[in-house]
């Protein structure tokens, strides 16, 4: 029986999503709770994914059985995740300033609890979500009123050329198919508009070694695959970050008319393939940057903890939290 190895040669059952090879080195051969999982970077392009790809099927039944599990306790997200992910919602923000202004079309393919879409919809956009998980959804939909879908992109159909801008956060790599993922978005995009795009990064160097591959995240993006993807469904790229100081590769690109096949960049597969070997728990305990940011982490928490303290529904808890960091006149706050 074939014994798979670290950082062995490998062939995988599933083929490339981005160059359509069958070639790669296997970078992880476990999940992050020890259990049996083949993740093979790509030897032609760098694109890393889990093999073989579950079918839509065993995707399905995955889902349907973590969200009985993990959500039957917290079928709504709580005030202190409301906070955090307006946190986060706030800094997404600033870019979306950039890309788009009032009464811009966007859509949020992934909306979660909706603390972002509410930020948009709340500034004068336009504001469209999707959002398979009920609990979520449903939440957001009452508490703050935004106009958010169910179920995930595969059933989601809008007319094309509608969007100014899509965001997806966390979400292309859960997707089976990310090169049909992306054309699907692509074309609901005007000429011109944009998708921000947030995704783990790859080549991180500051997340645990131990924490890093899953059954749900399908595929893992370094900058040059990514934007080889989006090149080829008519995205180009305009900001790519994936530096390894950043544990999330965050990219927007424009829809352009063209698509373009490029050549890989021959470095692609050796960076993702020197990323896993140097991410030790070793290295990740002694590393200055591990500690700021759990020092960082225990601040928010703190923050957190006192926003749930406060007893305020979540809608009052996002009002006080955009009001102050985020005003509702004057563009020169962001
Ligand atoms: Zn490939």
């Amino acid at each position: 029986m074939f014994a798979p190895r670290r950082f062995a040669d490998y062939t995988p059952a599933s083929p490339c999503n981005l160059c359509g090879k069958r070639e790669g080195t296997l970078v992880e051969i476990r999940d992050r709770h020890g259990a049996p999982l083949n993740v093979t970077c790509c030897r032609a392009c760098g694109l890393t994914y889990v093999d073989p790809l579950p079918s839509a099927a065993e995707l399905a039944r995955f889902y349907a059985e973590r969200y009985r599990r993990e959500y039957k306790s917290a079928e709504a997200p709580r005030i202190k995740h409301v906070f955090r992910a307006g946190r986060v919602a706030l800094e997404r923000f600033r870019t979306v300033a950039l890309l788009a202004q009032p009464p811009a079309r966007v859509l949020d393919c992934g909306a979660g609890g909706g603390e972002f879409a509410y930020l948009l919809a709340s500034r004068g956009y336009r504001l469209t979500g999707i959002e398979p998980n009920d609990g979520y959804r449903e939440f957001a939909r009452a508490e703050y009123g935004v106009d958010l879908r169910p179920g995930t992109l595969d059933d989601a159909s809008f007319a094309a050329g509608g969007f100014d801008l899509i965001t997806l956060f966390h979400v292309l790599e859960h997707f089976r198919d990310p090169r049909a993922g992306l054309a699907k978005l692509a074309a609901w995009l005007k000429p011109g508009g944009h998708l921000y795009v947030e995704v783990p990064n790859a080549l991180t160097e500051v997340s645990s070694p131990s924490n890093l591959y899953h059954y749900a995240h399908l595929f893992y993006f370094a900058a040059d695959p990514l934007t080889r993807l989006a090149r080829a469904v008519g995205l180009v790229p305009l900001l790519v970050d994936g530096a390894p100081s950043k544990a999330n590769l965050t990219a927007v690109f424009r829809r352009d008319g063209g698509t373009a096949n490029d050549e890989p960049e021959p470095s692609a597969h050796a960076r993702v393939v020197e990323a896993n070997r140097r991410r030790t728990l070793r290295r990740y305990l002694l590393s200055g940057s591990t500690w700021a940011n759990a020092a960082s982490r225990l601040w928010a928490r703190a923050q957190e903890k006192r926003a749930a303290r406060a007893g305020l529904s979540g809608r009052a808890t996002l009002d006080a939290l955009y009001e102050k960091e985020a005003p509702r006149t004057g563009r020169g706050a962001l």
